[in-house]
């Protein structure tokens, strides 16, 4: 299967590519120097709809479903953006599904599944988070991760007691994107004792007392994209703002990893297919021993390489993308969508640097952004290796 290249999404392509030119280019190293985007940059992407693409329109979305997204991801990064804009941007592409899929909205393909019941209580949620979310007037973030572990998520110790219509939570994340600026924070906790691995997930406010956004943590790569650590003592959260039914949070997060994998995976290719375009102007004009790079055949072959792996990533990325919209159960495909890409972007980054030489080392290279941009891609939305163990299941080892 493939994403069928409509008028529509050609027009989607043309809206992503003119946007990143004129909102995001002229400012990106800024951004990068500032540790952040800013909020204005949320209100201006939802204004011409591309914040809301693959949301419905009854929860305030653009409409589009996951392979609208996928175009968009694909395009930022193409046109010049990259894999730590998108990580800052779109984090509602993580922060917000859970809602949407307990109130019911259809979120594209089988992703949009309900989990629990339609309460009145998620229809509100719908109001108070995902629409201003979506409208670029508040920025959410989903803390799974804890300082004592992220790649077993059933193994969370962050607790939520019941006391009437409240939960006490208790505990702490980290590494959590968007979080320095985010107004809300999808948060997973154990609201049995922990280590039980039933997980619920509560919305919780900036600014609910005994909630504490840590410090900015520095980073490899993704400069603009901000990363906390957030800590909850005592922190008392309306019972009003548990996202679906108690003890449904684990289901809610695999459900919704899917999306989350792919869309890493389309940061990986995407990154790869941008720095194959970047090196290949490079070596047409830069010239030693008297001949343009490229007029070598090591040096050609060597392109051809990187371009050979990364189509042939996003071929693959497309191909379970469009069978996981048509409900295709294709855990293990996802799995090996991630790896796969993940492999080619850090065969070509590195080969796209080592080709810019000393320049490909400055800080002035676009490639060299993309080399530290992507280390994360193995190591976000569940590591190669635990990609693996899924795999491996998946044949049944
Ligand atoms: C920039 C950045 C942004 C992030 N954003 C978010 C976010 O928004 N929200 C959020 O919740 N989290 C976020 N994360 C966390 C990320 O999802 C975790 O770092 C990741 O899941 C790995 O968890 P860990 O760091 O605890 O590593 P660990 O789980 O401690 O793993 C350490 C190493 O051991 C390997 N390993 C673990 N278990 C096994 C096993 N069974 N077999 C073989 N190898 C194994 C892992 O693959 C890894 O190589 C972010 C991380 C970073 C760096």
């Amino acid at each position: 299967m493939t994403i069928v290249d409509t008028p529509e999404r050609r027009q989607l392509r043309e809206l992503t590519r003119a946007f990143v030119t004129r909102e995001v280019l002229p400012h990106l190293d800024d951004w990068e120097r500032a540790g952040e985007v800013p909020r204005e940059l949320h209100a201006t992407a939802a204004k011409i709809g591309l914040l809301g693409i693959g949301f419905p329109e009854q929860v305030g979305g653009s409409g589009g479903d996951l392979l609208d997204s996928i175009i968009v991801t694909e395009e930022i990064i193409r046109s010049g953006g990259s894999s730590g804009l998108v990580a800052a941007l779109f984090t509602h592409g993580i922060a917000l599904p859970h809602m949407v899929a307990a109130a019911g909205g259809r979120l594209g393909g089988s992703l949009g599944g309900r989990l629990g019941t339609e309460r009145a209580t998620d229809d509100d949620l719908i109001d108070r988070y995902v629409r201003p979310t979506l409208a670029g007037t508040m920025i959410g973030a989903l803390a799974i991760t804890e300082p004592d572990g992220g790649s077993d998520v059933a193994a969370i110790r962050t607790t939520a007691r019941r006391d009437g219509d409240h939960y006490v939570v208790n505990g702490s994340k980290t590494y959590i994107t968007s979080g320095v600026r985010a107004d809300f924070v999808t948060t997973a906790v154990c609201a049995d004792f922990p280590g039980s691995g039933e997980l619920t997930l509560l919305v919780i406010d900036k600014g609910t007392p005994g909630f504490t956004v840590g410090r900015r943590l520095e980073k490899l790569g993704w400069h603009c994209s901000d990363t906390a650590e957030l800590s909850f003592v005592d922190v008392r959260v309306p019972v009003t703002n548990r996202i679906g039914e108690e003890d449904t949070g684990f289901l809610a997060i695999m459900q919704h990893f899917a999306a989350e994998r792919l869309s890493l995976a389309t940061q990986a290719y995407a990154t790869a297919q941008r720095c194959v375009e970047l090196t290949v102007r490079w070596c047409r004009d830069r010239t030693t021993f008297g001949r343009p790079l490229a007029g070598r055949q090591l040096v050609r072959h060597r392109l051809a390489e990187m371009h050979t792996r990364a189509e042939a990533a996003r071929a693959y990325v497309h191909d379970v993308a469009a069978r996981v919209a048509a409900g295709e159960p294709v855990v293990t495909e996802v799995a090996m969508a991630k790896n796969v890409a993940v492999a080619a972007c850090d065969q070509v980054v590195d080969q796209a640097l080592q080709l810019h030489g000393g320049f490909g080392y400055l800080r002035d290279a676009e490639v060299e952004r993309h080399y530290r941009d992507a280390r994360i891609l193995g190591i976000g939305g569940g590591t190669t290796e635990i990609m693996n163990e899924i795999i491996a299941k998946g044949m049944g080892l």
